[in-house]
C-alpha cells in the first residue's frame, strides 16, 4: 500500500517557495546549532528532527554546529555529549562545525567594519550603555564614542585582542542605529572581553565575539541556506540580515532566517540553564537522570530512538508557543516497547503464595512466550515451585464480583501455569496478610492441551517462584514536577514544584531468565509496566528502571475473556 504523501510544513513550504523561484536543489544546506553549554533536551529533538529530516527529504547536507561562543559555559563533556545523543538518534550530519572555528575570520570581519565606520569601541560601563539603549517607546542616545576615529577605533580594538584591557571596560559594538524600533539594531554588542580559557581555542583569544554576530555569518562560511531557529530569534532576523550585508558576495548562498515556536513539555521544564540549576543542586543524580527531559536521560530511563523521532515527528512545528503533553511521548515509547520487548515476570510488591497440594521440594519449567507481538522472540522457560510471590493487590481476602484477582474460594490462573484456587490467609497482628495458602489443578497447566487447560477462569495473575527469583533494585520514577507548567509561574520558582516523589526505590522479585541481562535490555514487566536494565546494574544486583507503566488495558482484556 503507498503512503499518502505527508502535507508540508510551513518550513518546508519556505523552502518549496524557494526552489520553484529558482534556488537550486543542490544549493540547499542545513544545521543543526547547538550551544555547547548543556546537554540536549527533548525539545532539541524536535529540532534535530526538523533540520536532519530536511536533510533527508531533499538529499541535502546538515552541519552539526556548535556554536561555542561562551567559554564561560561551554565544556567538552558538553560537546561529547551531544554529539553521542544525535548519533544515537540516528542521524548523521555531513560535517562537524564549530563556530570558534571562525574566530580569526570573524575578528578579520570586525575590523573591516572598523575600517567601515560600521563599527566602534565603545569605552562605557555597561550601566551606562544600559541608559543610552532606550526603551521600546523611547529612542536610544548616541555613546560618546560612537563617532571616535577609526584609527582610535583599529588601535582599541586590536588592544582588547592581545589582552591589554580588563574585562568590562571595553566592547566593539556594530554603528546601526540608535532610534530604530527594534533594539536589537540599537548599536549591538558584537565583542566582549572574556579573560577565560576556550574549550577549543584555549587562551588564544581574550575577545569573543557575540552570538548574534557569530550565527549568521558563521552559517554563512559554512553556506547553509536555510537557518531555522526558535521564535525568541525572531527579532533577531533584521540583525541577523544587517550582519549579512555586511559580508555578502553575490555570488555565494545567502542563508536565510527563518523561525519556528519552542516546544514546552508538561510537567518538566526544557530550558538547559534550568536542567543545570537541577543537576547542580543535586535534585537529580546526572543530566542523565532518567527523571530528566534529556536525550541521555530518556535512553537511560528506557527509551528508544525510535519513540523519540515519532514522538518529534508527530508534533511537527508550530508557529506558536504552546505545551506538548508529555503523556503524548510516553505513548509513542509504549508503542515502540510493546512491538520489541520481551514479556517477563517480575513482583514489585511481593505476598507470599504457598500451593499446598503441590508436592515439596518439587519444580518444574513451564514454557512461556517471549513477545505475543513478534513470533521471532520464541520462547523461554519459567520456573515454577510450590512457594510463590505474587503482587499484594493482587489478593483480596474477600471481595465483590468485580475483584477478577485472587479471593479466598475463587479461581485464577497463573501465567503460564495453572489454576489455583485460594483455601485461606494468614495475618499477622496488625491485620497484613503475610502468606496465601492456594491448591492448585494439576491438569489445568497451559499449553498441556487437556480439556482443563483450556478452561476459562477470570483472572491471570504473574507470579516468580520464590526459589527461583532474583531480588533486584527496582527504580520507579513519576514526573518530577508537580505541576503542569512549572516555569510559567511570575509568583513563584519552578524549583518549588519539585515532586518528592519522583523516584521510589524497591526490591522486587523477577524471573531468573534475566539472570543475563545487560544494561539497556528492555523488558515488558507482564502487567506491569515497561522496564530497562540500568547502567548501574551489575552482576551481583540486578538494576531496573520503569520506562513507563502499562496503559491500563489489562483489567478491559480480563473481562473480555
Ligand atoms: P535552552 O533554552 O534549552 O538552552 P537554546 O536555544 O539555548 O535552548 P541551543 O543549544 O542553542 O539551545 O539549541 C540548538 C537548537 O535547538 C536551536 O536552533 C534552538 O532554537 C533549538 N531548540 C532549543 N530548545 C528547543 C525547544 N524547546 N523546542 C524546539 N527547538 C529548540
Ligand atoms: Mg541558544
Amino acid at each position: 500500500m503507498e503512503e499518502a504523501p505527508k502535507s508540508l510544513n510551513f518550513i518546508e513550504h519556505i523552502i518549496e517557495e524557494d526552489l520553484s523561484n529558482g534556488f537550486l536543489k543542490k544549493n540547499l544546506r542545513f544545521r543543526f546549532p547547538p550551544e555547547p553549554n548543556g546537554y540536549l533536551h527533548i525539545g532539541h529533538a524536535s529540532s534535530i528532527s526538523l533540520n536532519f529530516g530536511l536533510g533527508l527529504r531533499y538529499s541535502a547536507p546538515v552541519n552539526l554546529r556548535f556554536d561555542d561562543t561562551n567559554p564561560a559555559k561551554e565544556e567538552t563533556e558538553y560537546v561529547e555529549a551531544i554529539k553521542k545523543d544525535v548519533k544515537w538518534l540516528g542521524y548523521k550530519w555531513d560535517t562537524e562545525r564549530y563556530a570558534s572555528d571562525y574566530f580569526q575570520q570573524l575578528y578579520d570581519w570586525a575590523v573591516q567594519l572598523i575600517k567601515k565606520e560600521l563599527a566602534y569601541v565603545d569605552s562605557q560601563t555597561s550601566e551606562e550603555m544600559a541608559i543610552q539603549k532606550g526603551t521600546p517607546t523611547e529612542k536610544g542616545t548616541d555613546s560618546p564614542f560612537r563617532n571616535q576615529s577609526v584609527a582610535d577605533n583599529l588601535s582599541l580594538f586590536e588592544k582588547m585582542k592581545n589582552g591589554d584591557f580588563k574585562e568590562g571596560t571595553h566592547v566593539l559594538r556594530a554603528k546601526i542605529d540608535m532610534s530604530s524600533s527594534n533594539m536589537l539594531m540599537r548599536d549591538p554588542i558584537i565583542y566582549r572581553i572574556l579573560h577565560k580559557a576556550h574549550h577549543r581555542t584555549n587562551t588564544d583569544w581574550c575577545i569573543y565575539p557575540m552570538y548574534d554576530w557569530t550565527h549568521g555569518e558563521s552559517d554563512y562560511i559554512e553556506q547553509v541556506s536555510h537557518s531555522f531557529c526558535t521564535l525568541e530569534f525572531a527579532m533577531h532576523r533584521e540583525l541577523y540580515d544587517w550582519f549579512l550585508d555586511q559580508v555578502y558576495d553575490e555570488t555565494k548562498v545567502r542563508p536565510k532566517q527563518r523561525e519556528f515556536a519552542r516546544r514546552n513539555f508538561s510537567h518538566t521544564v526544557v530550558s538547559k540553564r534550568k536542567l543545570l540549576k537541577l543537576v547542580e543542586e543535586g535534585v537529580v543524580s546526572g543530566w542523565d537522570d532518567p527523571r530528566m527531559p534529556t536525550i541521555s536521560g530518556l535512553r537511560r530511563r528506557g527509551y528508544t530512538p525510535e519513540s523519540i523521532k515519532s514522538f518529534a515527528e508527530t508534533i511537527g512545528i508550530a508557529k506558536r508557543d504552546n505545551v506538548v503533553d508529555v503523556s503524548l511521548l510516553e505513548f509513542h515509547i509504549r508503542e515502540h516497547l510493546n512491538k520489541i520487548s520481551p514479556r517477563v515476570m517480575a513482583v514489585l510488591d511481593p505476598v507470599k503464595l504457598v500451593i499446598t497440594n503441590y508436592p515439596e521440594g518439587e519444580e518444574e519449567w513451564l514454557d512461556a512466550e517471549n513477545n505475543p507481538e513478534d513470533e521471532s522472540a520464541g520462547d523461554r522457560k519459567v520456573p515454577f515451585s510450590k512457594e510463590l510471590y505474587i503482587e499484594k493487590q493482587d489478593f483480596r481476602e474477600e471481595a465483590n464480583r468485580k475483584f477478577f484477582r485472587l479471593k479466598v474460594g475463587g479461581e485464577v490462573r497463573l501465567k503460564n501455569g495453572y489454576i489455583i484456587k485460594a483455601e485461606s490467609c494468614t495475618k499477622d497482628s496488625d491485620g497484613n496478610i503475610t502468606e496465601i495458602q492456594c491448591t492448585y489443578d494439576p491438569k489445568s497447566k497451559s499449553g498441556s492441551g487437556t480439556e482443563e487447560s483450556l478452561r476459562k477462569v477470570k483472572g491471570t495473575l504473574h507470579w516468580v517462584s520464590i526459589k527461583h527469583a532474583i531480588a533486584s533494585e527496582v527504580r520507579l520514577y513519576d514526573r518530577l514536577f508537580t505541576d503542569e507548567t512549572p516555569d510559567a509561574h511570575k509568583d513563584k520558582d519552578y524549583m518549588e514544584f519539585i515532586n518528592p516523589e519522583s523516584l521510589k526505590v524497591i526490591t522486587a522479585y523477577v524471573e531468573p531468565s534475566l539472570k543475563t541481562a545487560l544494561p539497556g535490555d528492555k523488558f515488558q514487566f507482564q502487567r506491569l509496566g515497561y522496564f530497562n536494565i540500568d547502567v548501574d546494574s551489575t552482576s551481583d544486583k540486578l538494576v531496573f528502571n520503569r520506562t513507563v507503566t502499562l496503559r491500563d488495558n489489562w483489567a478491559k482484556l480480563q473481562q473480555k475473556n
